[in-house]
């Protein structure tokens, strides 16, 4: 790994010392533009609807819930916000399904690093009723060899916690691995743990302009990757 300046930090990617390749699903393979709509729009909107709320102050309400239990289990536990927001949430994803799909060029990386032979495993923050509507609908289960979600290890990806369990249940060395989150918390967390290779996805929603990181390297698409030179 070389590295410019802090503030600029390149990574030359040698694919040959990489065996695992772990992918983010919302923001890193498909467009979180749904996810976003989902939760900062469409579900205050009906929240709103229900409670004869106006709908700024409904999304207050339901930000300050998110905000509530940020970083736990239950901030992504769909049956525990269809519980908490009295809104069958599992069913209203599958409702908005039209608006799930994969971010430009996904696809293609993911068949590109089968084609090279690499073991690519999707670990998500996501409940597994979530990661079931997305798969039905885009069929990205196909492309890869597990996914695991974060009930599965018991902790979300920015824990410290997580990545000993991931690496138990799924049996990685982190020094030959390599992982690619729209997240900085996970990113830093995975650092932490000494995941060897980090890539930043830079542009996790169609809706909105990259938002790149100055400590990790980020990029917009999946082009520059293969070839081993991962920018902007
Ligand atoms: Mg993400």
């Amino acid at each position: 790994m070389t590295q410019d300046s802090p503030l600029h930090p390149r990574h030359v990617l040698n694919w040959d010392e990489i065996d695992d390749v772990l992918l983010d699903m919302d923001g890193t393979l498909l467009d979180r533009h749904f996810d976003n709509f989902f939760f900062e729009e469409e579900l205050p909107r009906r929240y709103a609807a229900l409670h004869g709320l106006q709908f700024e102050e409904s999304r207050d309400i339901l930000m300050a819930m998110y905000r509530s239990v940020e970083g736990e289990l239950a901030w992504t536990d769909l049956h525990y916000w269809t519980q908490r927001v009295g809104i069958d949430v599992v069913a209203l994803h599958r409702e908005l399904d039209h608006m799930i799909g994969f971010l430009p060029g996904a696809e293609e990386f993911l068949r590109d690093l089968r084609r090279i032979g690499k073991r690519i495993t999707i670990i998500t923050n996501a409940h597994e009723a979530g990661v079931s509507v997305k798969t039905t609908k885009t069929g990205l289960d196909q492309h890869v060899d597990r996914i695991v979600n974060a009930f599965e290890v018991g902790y979300l990806k920015m824990r410290p916690e997580y990545w000993p369990r991931c690496r138990q249940l799924l049996g990685f060395d982190p020094t030959r691995s390599f992982f690619m989150d729209d997240d900085e918390g996970c990113l830093m967390a995975a650092q932490q743990f000494g995941v060897a290779h980090l890539i930043h996805s830079a542009k996790s929603s169609s809706q909105l302009p990259p938002n790149p990181l100055t400590q990790f390297v980020s990029v917009t698409g999946f082009s520059s990757l293969l070839n081993g030179n991962p920018t902007i």
